[in-house]
């Protein structure tokens, strides 16, 4: 690894919060202001392995698209689809409003073979522009409490949200929307087959948890979702603007870590 990552394996939480600060200041010499909601901004993140994947001919998206469109029957159309078509149809996806507002759909970061699986809440305007999940002073923040615990969105971490597509203003995600975008996260999830999923801010914390608690409540402890243990924590940009939430995120980082070690 280079000199950045050298540095990183032997952080400390006070130094993490130190860079915290930092981050949030905007110090960094390629970012930009913070997000004022869920944060990702800047477009300083490297396309995932299926970043550049080609989207498949016209009329093959389009049929699996009004498949997953319509649904017949109710039945879960996304289900069988292999990593690269669910990619491509969620690409070309129509199914709940937010499609006429964005400008990219944010499918995913880093490694579909990945040991943790990161699920965020939704794309913010830097991720809409850039079509990368988590990237910005907040992506900044998240891959340093990711080094922190020796786990990279290059090699062991993939990254993804609950909604494929930018919410209006920022604006919360609607209970449809959410209906509408998951069955895309639950391929995923059992595409990349983690070993530990981190569910990251409320609306992340509450559908994988399937609970209605306040994030507060919910992060400390390890649930199971499809047999997966899963954590939830604190969203990087809501610690941006409250680092009295730093020890918490860290350890729940550092359970993260445990879970990962066998512990
Ligand atoms: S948010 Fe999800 S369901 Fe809605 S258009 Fe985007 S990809 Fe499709």
């Amino acid at each position: 690894m280079g000199e950045e990552r050298f540095f990183l394996e032997g952080i400390s939480r006070r130094e993490l919060e130190a860079l915290l600060a930092r981050i949030g200041r905007g110090d960094s010499p390629s970012d930009g202001p913070s997000s004022p909601s869920r944060g990702p901004e800047e477009a300083d993140s490297v396309p995932g392995p299926g970043g550049a994947d080609p989207v498949p001919d016209t009329d093959e998206l389009a049929r699996q698209e009004r498949a997953v469109r319509l649904g017949e029957n109710g039945e879960d159309v996304v289900g069988g689809l292999s990593y690269g078509r669910l990619r491509a149809v969620a690409l070309g996806c129509r199914r709940c409003r937010l499609a006429e507002g964005r400008t990219q759909v944010v499918f995913s970061d880093g490694n579909p073979d990945a040991r943790l699986m990161v699920v965020g809440e939704a794309p913010g305007a830097r991720e809409d522009e850039t079509g990368l999940p988590f990237v910005g002073p907040a992506g900044k923040l998240l891959d340093l409490l990711l080094a922190s615990v020796d786990l990279s969105r290059e090699e062991t971490v993939y990254i993804c949200n609950v909604l494929k597509c930018r919410p209006p203003g920022n604006r919360d995600p609607l209970p449809d929307e959410i209906e509408a975008c998951t069955p895309y996260l639950r391929r995923q999830i059992e595409l990349v087959s983690p070993e530990v999923i981190l569910g990251v801010g409320k609306f992340a914390g509450q559908f994988l948890t399937g609970r209605s608690s306040a994030l507060g409540k919910l992060r400390g402890e390890v649930y199971s979702y499809e047999g997966v243990p899963l954590v939830v924590t604190y969203h990087p940009a809501a610690l941006l603007r409250n680092s009295s939430w730093t020890r918490a995120t860290w350890d729940d980082f550092q359970l993260v870590r445990r879970i990962l070690d066998g512990g």
